[in-house]
């Protein structure tokens, strides 16, 4: 069912040192206080309270510099690491409740993984590698062949089935890592810096592939990146951790215009206002102007508006869904706009 949560994580810690679990066994405290109190005494409390929920068919990105917790709150997603405290549900039921034994049966049916080190195996070929997870869940030969042709193809790979790793390029490594994640048919999908090994350009390609793949299968997904700028190209949401902690979590657009705090915007400030601002916020009521000038939808981005109107330098009529005015967007609107948020540093706008 689209937009029902397909994987919870609530109040998650995961803290680093010699029997952490003693620190929960008395919890009232609030989970900074916790956590400074963790660090005093020499810990490394890495997902402090952690929660999001991810929906099904949702691309939901984890931000964060390096060291920030990030691949920590994965592996507990998966539970490769064990959490000290906290709930991971999955399709409601709670994986930490589960049993070795059930969890790799998850683990192999229901969860792909990528990694940034690519983590194929050297003397495998791309088909051999691909084959591997399918060979666990138990297909037989013909079938795993099948499967394997399939997920070559989605990810371009044909003609290189019988590579070996070495052979190929960092971006063709990572597609046979794609590939033998996606094979298995995971329900989930987690992509731990999946590109940030990769050159920029081959990098944006990746980006690009992935977000046609994902329109195609349309996973749930847990996608983590450093790069604040590969976040908002493919996320439908995200979290952003600051030093174990998730300081905020919003579609890219409400962090942008309303970013809660100085850290937030450190990423968001670097954002081209033109790539967020919608026609509604550049256009001002103009009573005497031209008729039949053309219109556009308030939520156009500035971006596309550029050529539109310069095909229409007299300008362009923002018409809302009912069909009422709500002004017209000018070159001179346009370049106000621009000044007032540049003048403002970050854009705030309230949404609505
Ligand atoms: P990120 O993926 O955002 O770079 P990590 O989750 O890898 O961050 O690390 C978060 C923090 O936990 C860092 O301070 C890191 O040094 C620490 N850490 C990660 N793994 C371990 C470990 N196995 N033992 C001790 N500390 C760790
Ligand atoms: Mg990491």
């Amino acid at each position: 069912m689209p937009g029902s949560v397909k994987l919870s994580c609530r109040n998650l810690w995961k803290v680093y040192g010699p029997d952490p679990s003693r620190f929960f066994a008395r919890n009232s405290m609030a989970p900074e206080v916790l956590a400074t109190e963790m660090r005093a005494q020499g810990y490394i409390p890495a997902a402090i309270d952690v929660g999001f929920d991810v929906h099904v068919g949702e691309t939901f990105v984890i931000m964060g510099l390096s060291g920030s917790g990030k691949s920590t709150v994965v592996r507990c997603l998966s539970r490769l690491i064990e959490p000290e405290h906290g709930q991971v549900l999955l399709d409601g039921q709670d994986l930490l409740a589960k049993s070795d034994r059930d969890l790799i049966e998850i683990r192999r049916h229901k969860m792909g993984m990528v990694f940034q080190n690519f983590g194929l195996l050297p003397h495998l070929t791309v088909i051999e590698n691909i084959s591997f997870p399918l060979r666990l869940q138990g297909l037989t030969p013909a079938a795993q062949r099948d499967r394997a042709a399939h997920v070559i193809d989605l990810v371009g790979l044909k003609g290189r089935e019988n590579s070996y790793p070495r052979q190929l390029s960092g971006g063709q490594q990572q597609r046979v890592g794609i590939a033998r994640s996606l094979a298995v048919e995971p329900e989930l999908w987690f992509l731990d810096e999946p590109f940030s090994a990769l050159d920029p350009l081959i990098r944006r390609q990746m980006q690009d592939e992935f977000l046609r793949i994902q329109r195609v299968l349309k996973k749930s997904i847990v996608f983590i990146t450093h790069d604040f700028m590969e976040a908002l190209r493919i996320a439908d949401r995200m979290a952003i951790m600051r030093d174990g902690r998730v300081v905020q979590i919003g579609t890219p657009e409400e962090l942008i215009l309303n970013p809660a705090d100085d850290y937030i915007a450190q990423f968001t400030g670097e954002v081209p206002p033109i790539k967020i601002l919608r026609a509604h916020q550049c256009a001002v009521a103009i009573a005497n102007r031209p008729v039949g000038l053309p219109q556009i939808a308030p939520d156009e981005r500035m971006e596309g508006l550029l050529p539109k109107l310069a095909a229409s330098p007299a300008g362009l009529d923002v018409v809302g869904p009912d069909g009422a005015y709500l002004g017209t967007v000018t070159a001179t609107s346009l370049v106000e706009t621009l000044g007032r948020v540049e003048g403002a540093g970050p854009v705030r706008v309230a949404h609505g």
